[in-house]
This record gives structure tokens, sequence and C-alpha cells, in this order.
């Protein structure tokens, strides 16, 4: 028997005045975005990173390298979709995953359902999405970056074969 498989993913970017803001999947006008080789969307890449290690296939890093052209300014949706498509081939999928934003701006509570369902398509499984603030302190209370932490639940594929368990 194949148990289920938890992993937990968090990421850190700075903000960057004028740049885009991408995060949880969705564009956010009126807010800066984050910096970073891809669109900087810190609640896809914790969502990516609690993903990949609850399946046991390492980090965003080892994915996507950290300056492959390929992935410049990718958007997160469409890397959680590349990691649905890795975690498939490996006989894995995602049973669910929760991820919290931790940050300043932009309010997030407003579009929950409408990021709830971008990334939650692009997994192909439910994805909660919860967002505090640390009440102005750190470098997420300053609003010099953003911050995000995930958690995931992986199942074994229909008639993918069953990964060996330690003792
Ligand atoms: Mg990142």
């Amino acid at each position: 028997m194949s148990l289920p498989r938890v992993g937990i993913g968090t990421d850190v970017h700075p903000i960057e005045a004028g740049r885009a803001c991408w995060l949880a999947g969705l564009e956010w006008p009126g807010a800066d975005g984050c910096a970073g080789h891809s669109d900087g969307d810190v609640v896809a890449h914790a969502l990516t990173d609690a993903v990949l290690s609850a399946a046991g296939l390492g980090d965003i890093g080892g994915l996507l390298g950290t300056d492959d052209p390929h992935w410049a300014g990718a958007r997160g949706a469409d890397v959680l979709a590349h990691v649905r498509e890795v975690l498939a081939a490996a006989g894995w999928e995602v049973g669910n995953a929760s991820v919290q934003l931790i940050g300043t701006t932009p309010k997030a509570a407003p579009r929950r359902a409408e990021a709830e369902a971008v990334l939650s398509a692009a997994l192909g499984a439910p994805v909660s999405v919860t967002a505090t603030t640390t009440d102005g302190l750190g470098l997420t209370g300053r609003g010099e970056g953003r911050a995000a932490v995930a958690t995931a639940l992986v199942v074994r594929s229909t008639g993918a074969p069953p990964v060996e368990s330690a003792g």
C-alpha cells in the first residue's frame, strides 16, 4: 500500500518598485511586484516546492534552474502546470495543497476564490489560499518583500507501482 506523502515549501522575494505584481497566479494592478528570474510569484513557488518535496522530487531550483532562459518571467500557474506533469511522469498526483501568503500588500482576501481557482486548475487538485501579515515586523512588515509557506499532499497515481518504504 502506498501512503499519501506530505511536503513543505517556502519562498521569499524582495518587492521591486514598478514591476508588475503576479501573485497566486493572478496579476494585481496597483501593487508592486516581486523581483526574480521568473515572475516572482512566491505563492506559486512555495506550492511548487511543497509538491515536489511531497513526491521526493527535489525542489524548484533543481526543476527549473535559477537562470534557464526558458523560465525567465514565467508565470506561477505555468510553473505549477509543469510540476503537475513532472509528478505525473513519476507516478504521483496532488491530493490537495494549502498556501499562506505573508505580506502587507496586496490585500488577498477579496480575490481568494479567484486565486484558488487558478492554482487548483494548474495543479489539478484543490488549493487553499490564506494570507496574513506580520504586524509591521520584519521584511514583510516593512514592505521590503513577500513570503509564502505551503504544504501539499500527494498520492500515487492509479496503476503506478508502489514506492519502496523505508523500514
Ligand atoms: Mg521564488
